[in-house]
């Protein structure tokens, strides 16, 4: 049985709010009417290209209304949108344009290297669109709109049919492509409306602050089904104050972020020089918030956080902690203290052990779900796929508990977990007790061999600017607090973590980093 084309929001918006504001770039603003019309241009110029439902589309490209509409002209076409993080290198990008067997390559002419080091890996046939420029051998975005028909029906799709590679970020090994549907997406974006931003409508202003390739693309789809209006920003860099000063002129409602980047926006000067009472909503997930930055937030913008914990192959969709459920302020609810919320609607969250037994309610095990928001597959690996999904349950790789109220608690990755004298330490826990120095920014604990332990941890630490502290003043705050088997045995300073194209913290490379440093010690 056929089901919704996701693509049909776009037209639904032109057809009931064509002349309401639907993408804002700083240069112009384009009606949902005139943002239909362009994406239907490109699907008709795409299709008399030769591309076919189920070919797959690789872009890579910053953030930007053309970005965007080709991710709609590939849902309407039937056609599966590969957005790749442009913060990629071409070796990277050309792995995963070979992977997807990419019938087209979508660029901005500042990436035309990845687009050639791509365009190595695939058939010659292979189309290469520049979005941005005329450059020799690839076709010209704007000429390609020109000549394609402003009407398009999107094509009928299964509810399994292909939508959207979206590539993990390959913290541990290559990048696995998650296979998203239409339907799968269909689903989520509906528990999106109901969990995280209920009452969305046209009213309300979605600022698109992170790449489109990844979290951002998702929340931009259910505000696109709620015909909010768009506002992208386009920069080399993100700057703070530019975001103060566009949600204050926009009254913008929402928009979605991830930790180490919202502790930025409001740890900036600028959160106080613009107005941002319009904000209802502001999402945050994909790696842990500690409670301290969170209470900062909370104090900054009000009670509008609203966490969401998930990994690209249940598409942000597992848990949610609404906005009620952080407390406000420094003094947080209990609820909220390590949390990251509720499972969702529709979604249903269990602890198990390696056996794929459940856990009984306050023990550790693997965070594991299941529900119509998890993933088709790994595109091409029926191994890791079958890996993912043991016993019909969805495993994440993190590990955590649920509490007596039904409250997940994410203690780490399995990977960060590490054995100290023959006992589990979770860095997790002790990276809260740290960041409750005020001295400190950023912390990252890591398990390192140990001769006599086995492993024991070392906290590299990140002091605030301007302030002075030493090793014993780490150690020395975590008496009483922690348990002394988990203290760390090193505590390093370092300038900055290291950290992913989408802000995590690389807990791989630092330990790489300390083993590199502690070789060239001995
Ligand atoms: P990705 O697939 O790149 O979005 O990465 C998913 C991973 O990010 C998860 O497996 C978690 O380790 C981490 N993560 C996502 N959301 C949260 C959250 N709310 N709190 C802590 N870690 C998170």
């Amino acid at each position: 049985m056929s089901t919704f084309n996701i693509g049909h929001f776009l037209t639904q918006n032109a057809r009931r709010l064509g002349d309401h504001p639907g993408v804002i770039v700083p240069e112009r603003t384009f009606t949902w009417l005139e943002v239909d019309r362009r994406v239907n241009r490109l699907a008709n110029a795409l299709a008399n290209a030769g591309i076919r439902p189920g070919d797959r589309i690789l872009v890579q490209a910053r953030n930007s209304h053309r970005a965007f509409e080709v991710k709609w002209a590939c849902f309407k076409l039937g056609a599966v949108w590969v957005p790749v993080n442009f913060r990629l290198t071409p070796a990277e990008v050309a792995y995963m344009a070979g992977h997807a067997t990419a019938r087209a390559i979508v660029f901005d002419s500042e990436f035309a290297e990845h687009c050639e080091a791509a365009w190595a890996e695939l058939d010659p046939a292979t189309l290469s669109i520049c979005l941005d420029a005329a450059l020799d051998g690839s076709l010209v975005y704007e000429q390609l709109l020109a000549d394609g028909g402003e009407s398009f029906i999107e094509v009928d799709v299964e509810r399994d049919q292909p939508a959207w590679f979206f590539y993990t970020s390959g913290t541990a090994g290559r990048p696995k492509a998650a296979v998203l549907t239409h339907g799968q997406l269909a689903f989520v974006v509906t528990s999106h409306l109901a969990d995280m931003f209920p009452g969305t409508s046209e009213s309300d202003a979605s600022l698109v602050i992170t790449p489109l390739s990844h979290g951002a693309g998702v929340h931009a789809l259910a505000h696109v089904a709620r015909a909010a209006p768009q506002i992208i920003l386009i920069g080399a860099s993100l700057d703070p104050e530019t975001v103060w000063e566009t949600v204050a002129r926009h009254r913008v409602t929402n928009f979605f972020t991830v930790p180490t980047l919202l502790k930025t926006l409001v740890e900036h000067p600028s959160v106080d020089h613009y107005d941002h009472s319009s904000l209802r909503h502001v999402n945050y997930g994909g790696a842990p918030m500690f409670r301290s930055d969170q209470a900062f937030a909370l104090a900054k913008l009000g009670s509008v956080l609203v966490q969401h914990y998930g990994l690209g192959e249940f598409t942000a969709n597992i848990t949610v902690l609404s906005p009620g459920q952080h407390g406000l302020g420094s003094g947080l609810s209990d609820q909220a203290v390590g949390t990251c919320g509720v499972p969702r609607t529709g979604v249903e969250v269990a602890i198990l052990d390696v056996d794929g037994q459940r856990l009984p309610t306050g023990e550790t095990g693997e965070i594991c779900a299941r529900g119509q928001a998890a993933f088709l597959g790994y595109h091409n690996d029926p191994e890791a796929t079958a890996k993912a999904f043991r016993y019909g349950w969805f495993h994440t790789g993190d590990l955590g508990f649920l509490d007596g109220r039904g409250f997940l608690h994410i203690t780490g990755r399995a990977s960060d977990m590490y054995i100290s004298g023959g006992l589990n330490v979770y860095p997790r826990e002790i990276e809260e007790a740290i960041l409750d120095d005020e001295r400190i920014d950023e912390v990252a604990v890591v398990g390192m061999p140990h001769p006599k332990w086995g492993e024991c941890g070392v906290a590299v630490v990140v002091a605030k600017a301007g302030c002075e502290i030493a090793a014993k003043d780490v150690i020395d705050g975590l008496a009483g607090r922690i348990a002394r088997y988990k203290f760390p045995n090193q505590v390093v300073f370092w300038p900055a973590l290291p950290k992913s194209a989408y802000g995590k913290v690389l807990k791989r490379e630092i330990i790489n980093r300390l083993a590199e440093e502690h070789g060239r010690a001995a």
